[in-house]
């Protein structure tokens, strides 16, 4: 054991929400901050080029690299969880889609008795965290750490999906984050000239010199220490040597929807009857804890295309390869600037319902899973997923080495309604894809495949072939009811000294992409802890 170390903060996790609080604690000077980081530095320049991406998934290096328990109404398959483990977390290998959700989801919080958390309360949090391209107005912010911008060009492919949106009889729509979510468009990108921003670049790079900012890289959190019923400090492995750092201020946890919960099942607080199953005292028993973990499943349609337009016909030419690399480094435009999706929309599967329930991701690309080889032809994909699902899964300890990766347990798909939402969303697909405009660049439907057509075989489908969004919440849930585990100020509830900040507080998922809703409670938590410390806040 090293000699301990002595902080008023002390974050657990350098993802999306770690490095946003690192760099708001440290602002003022006067608190002394310790960042630790499971995982290392940000170096791999596949992580900056937005098309990179691609190449994250499978490397150990920059990603957890989990999987699923088999999923039982999956046909017991275990579904992929990529997650980052690197300076940036999950912002260093996500997929860079700019959506924030619907203010109906935050107005949800509200509604469930999260007071502080309407979507009139979390705005000017999303706008103080942006550097929006297209400017300032009533929705978006210019000047923060989080740049946003446009696809550098647009694409044949997603101009005509797009027109084909509109002429199934949605609007077309220019910003998902706008006064509405519906319709189709290009999405945005937290991205800068052509580069990633992840909270590492947007946030960490101007609070890494601060000198009261320490950051550890590749320093696994073992243990929160506790005093009674209040956390003092942390243990952490460095290669082989155990280390502590104590807090005189708060332990603020940010390891993601897996790990949050996993560290305090850990560390003694979980569901009593697991935690004593692995010998490991009970601080608090909180059922809650690893409880509600809630995903995006999507099911991936596939086209043959009738024209070499796509990006596989770019990158499996190593001419035209070679072409796109010298367009990136000279104009930074073109294939290396794309993220998940180019083009995307939110739609509503029937007409009375008050919002989008599904959204569509559009690649001009196609491949047989995430990660793998492109097709050798030309060929596009769009996928399907439902914003509001409900099916709950879980998180728990599988052991009490805290190097073991904890079971994670979804159940996609296992509620009735989740499997209506994404059958209909795959027949509206349908819809969109024998429009006119779409029609012309469809040589054959892949997958499913034109003989898939009743709604038992479309489920079957979506069953055996979908895989996760990458976007688990909710396993530390905010509420303040018996199964929540933070309250509205993001307090481990009757713990003191502990507050969790990340995406496992969410108290239900948002329809969208998660990641600029993460950026925005790391921005409203780092508020709250000042104003619990009496520092002045920055300004909103
Ligand atoms: C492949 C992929 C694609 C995605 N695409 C998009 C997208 O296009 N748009 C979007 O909005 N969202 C996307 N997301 C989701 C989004 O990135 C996440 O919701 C968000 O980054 C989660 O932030 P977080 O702070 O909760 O956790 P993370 O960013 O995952 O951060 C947790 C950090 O804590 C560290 N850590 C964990 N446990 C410990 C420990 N015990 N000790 C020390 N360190 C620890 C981890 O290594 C990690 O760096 C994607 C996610 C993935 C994985």
């Amino acid at each position: 054991m090293q000699p301990a170390h002595h902080f008023d903060y002390i974050i657990v996790g350098a993802g999306s929400a770690g490095c946003v609080l690192a760099d708001r604690l440290t602002a003022s000077g006067r608190h002394r901050v310790l960042l630790l980081e499971a995982g290392g530095h940000d170096r791999n320049i596949w992580i900056h080029i937005p098309l990179g991406y691609g190449k994250l998934f499978n490397n150990p290096k920059v990603n957890w690299l989990y999987t699923t328990e088999p999923e039982p109404d999956l046909g017991n398959r275990k579904i992929i969880q990529p997650c980052g483990k690197v300076l940036g977390g999950s912002s260093s290998i996500n997929g860079l889609l700019y959506v924030r959700g619907q203010p109906e989801d935050y107005d949800h919080w509200r509604q469930l008795g999260n007071a502080g958390w309407g979507f009139s309360d979390v705005l000017p949090y999303f706008r103080r965290a942006e550097n929006q391209e297209r400017g300032a107005d009533a929705l978006h912010g210019v000047g923060g750490p989080l740049a946003v911008s446009n696809v550098s060009e647009p694409h044949p492919l997603c101009e005509a999906f797009i027109q084909a949106t509109q002429q199934a009889g949605f609007p077309r729509n220019d910003d998902f984050n706008g006064p509405t979510q519906e319709g189709a468009g290009y999405f945005q990108l937290t991205a800068r000239k052509g580069r990633r921003c992840s909270t590492a670049v947007g946030y960490l790079r101007s609070a890494w010199r601060r000198p009261n900012l320490a950051v550890v890289t590749n320093a696994l959190a073992t243990r929160i220490l506790f005093s009674a019923r209040r956390a003092v400090g942390v243990e952490y492995r460095r290669e082989t040597t155990l280390q502590i750092a104590y807090a005189s201020g708060e332990v603020i946890v940010a390891g993601g929807a897996f790990h949050s919960p996993q560290l305090l099942q850990l560390s003694g607080i979980g569901p009593a009857d697991l935690l004593r199953s692995f010998g490991i005292p009970v601080i608090a028993d909180m059922p809650g804890v690893g409880a509600e973990l809630r995903d995006h499943y999507q099911v991936r349609m596939q086209y043959r295309c009738t024209e070499p337009i796509t990006m596989n016909d770019v990158l499996n030419r190593w001419r035209h390869r070679i072409g796109a690399g010298l367009r990136y480094v000279i104009s930074r435009k073109g294939m290396l600037t794309i993220g998940a999706g180019y083009a995307g929309a939110f739609l509503r599967t029937r007409p009375e319902l008050a919002s989008p329930d599904v959204q569509l991701h559009f690649l001009i690309f196609s491949a047989d899973t995430a990660g793998a080889a492109l097709h050798p032809f030309s060929g596009f994909m769009t996928s399907i997923c439902q914003l509001r699902p409900e099916s709950r899964g879980f998180v728990r300890i599988k052991s009490n080495d805290p190097n073991a990766p904890p079971a994670i347990q979804p159940r996609y798909l296992s509620s009735r309604s989740d499997c209506e939402t994404t059958v209909a969303g795959m027949k509206l697909l349908r819809t969109i894809m024998s429009q006119p405009a779409m029609r012309r660049y469809i040589a054959q439907e892949l997958a499913p495949g034109e003989e898939c057509c009743s709604d038992t075989d479309m489920l079957s489908f979506a069953r055996l072939t979908g895989t996760t969004v990458y976007h688990p919440t909710s396993t530390c849930r905010m509420g303040n009811d018996s199964g929540a585990v933070v309250d509205e100020r993001l307090r481990v509830r009757g713990i003191g000294g502990l507050r969790i900040i990340d995406g496992s507080i969410m108290p239900t998922l948002v329809s969208g992409n998660t990641n600029a809703a993460v950026v925005m409670i790391a921005e409203k938590g780092a508020d709250l802890i000042l104003q619990d410390a009496g520092t002045p806040l920055a300004l909103i």
